[in-house]
This record gives C-alpha cells, sequence and structure tokens, in this order.
C-alpha cells in the first residue's frame, strides 16, 4: 500500500492526535493538513498523501526533550551530534517512526515527507516540498517575511517557493549559525542552482 490509498480513519486519527497536541499545536496542525491537501490538489499530488502527512507532521513535537531522546534510542533511531544538542530538530525524525508504528502509517512517501518537514533537503518529493512549504505558510503564520509571495508561489511552482523558503531559513538561522542543520543548507544550494538554471534556460529560448 505505497500508492497512498490506503484507506485512513480521519476521526481516529485526528482525535488521538489532539490528545498528543497542545491547542496552539492542533491548530496548526489542521491548517498544515488542510493546506498541503490545497497544493496537492493544485500540483497533481495525491491529497490523501498531503492530507495524512499534515495532519501527522508534528505528532512527536509536544513530547518533553526527554522523552524525545529516549524513544529513539528505544525505537533505534539514530541521531547526529547536532541533533542530541538541538532536540528541536528531533520531532521530525522521530515523528515519522511514531507515524508508522503508533498510527499505523504504511505509506513510505508520507513518512518520508513528515521525516524531512522541518530541515528540508535537495531533490526532494513533491509530497516532500508540500509538507516543507504547507508548514510555512499555513494560516495561522504570521512572523516570516514576505509571506504574501511566498504563499502565491506556493501555488505557481514548488521549487521556486522551496528557494525562497530555504533562503529565507538561512538568513534567519545566520543569526545564530550554531543552530543551523547542515541539510538546511543543502536545500538551499539546491533550489538555488535549480532555479537559477531554469532562469538561464528561459532567457535562451
Ligand atoms: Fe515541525
Ligand atoms: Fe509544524
Amino acid at each position: 500500500m505505497g500508492d497512498g490509498r490506503m484507506g485512513y480513519d480521519w476521526e481516529t486519527l485526528e482525535k488521538r492526535l489532539k490528545k498528543e497536541l497542545t491547542d496552539e499545536r492542533y491548530r496548526h496542525t489542521l491548517g498544515v493538513m488542510y493546506t498541503a491537501c490545497s497544493l496537492a490538489m493544485r500540483h497533481d499530488v495525491n491529497p490523501d498523501q498531503a492530507r495524512a502527512a499534515g495532519l501527522l507532521h508534528d505528532c512527536a513535537k509536544c513530547l518533553t526533550n526527554k522523552k524525545k531522546l529516549s524513544m529513539c534510542q528505544k525505537k533505534k533511531v539514530k541521531l547526529t551530534e547536532f541533533e542530541k544538542s538541538h532536540p528541536f530538530l528531533i520531532h521530525a525524525k522521530l515523528g515519522a517512526v511514531i507515524a508508522r508504528d503508533y498510527y499505523g502509517v504504511e505509506d513510505t512517501a508520507v513518512l518520508d515527507a513528515i521525516r524531512w518537514h522541518t530541515t528540508g533537503k535537495p531533490a526532494m518529493t513533491d509530497l516532500e516540498k508540500i509538507i516543507y512549504i504547507a508548514d510555512y505558510i499555513e494560516p495561522n503564520r504570521f512572523k516570516a517575511p514576505r509571506l504574501e509571495k511566498i504563499r502565491r508561489a506556493a501555488f505557481q511552482d514548488l521549487d521556486v517557493c522551496m528557494y525562497m523558503i530555504t533562503c529565507d531559513s538561512v538568513n534567519y538561522l545566520k543569526a545564530d549559525p550554531g543552530s543551523m542543520d547542515r541539510m538546511t543548507l543543502d536545500a538551499y544550494h539546491y533550489y538555488k542552482e535549480l532555479t537559477e538554471k531554469r532562469n538561464t534556460n528561459d532567457g535562451v529560448k
């Protein structure tokens, strides 16, 4: 059932998740879920996959750091030194494992979208990009710069939108370079190059 057609019991998933998250986090979660669905409809991605990944992307977010670390140990989730010293990052990796083992998600495309939603990475699938982007632009978000432009780009071109968000994230994290995961920087360079290459090609045409 790796094709996303697995039947999800949305009501049960939502009920269980609501208990695991703070009210604010749950509201954000619903925002990501519906935004991801809309993006999936726009970009020809299976909306159920987007809905499941959006709903579960932060399922590990509200655990204490101590609990996150002990669950990683229990589930044999390997952590880098960087992740150990920045437990905030762990919720994505651990979230994918919890989605699989506690929420019964078998679709690896959905699990990978949860896995990469915080740092991004080079060469993401459309579903992965959609969750990363939805997390950033969902309606409850208001702090990021040039949100209107980024929101518009999300419904026009996923790669350009990835470039915009990773660029702003790298700039934001520059204030505290020790807090930047290597993967975020790799993602930024990848989408920068991809977007610029495409622009030059357009110029040649
Ligand atoms: Fe998150
Ligand atoms: Fe989130």
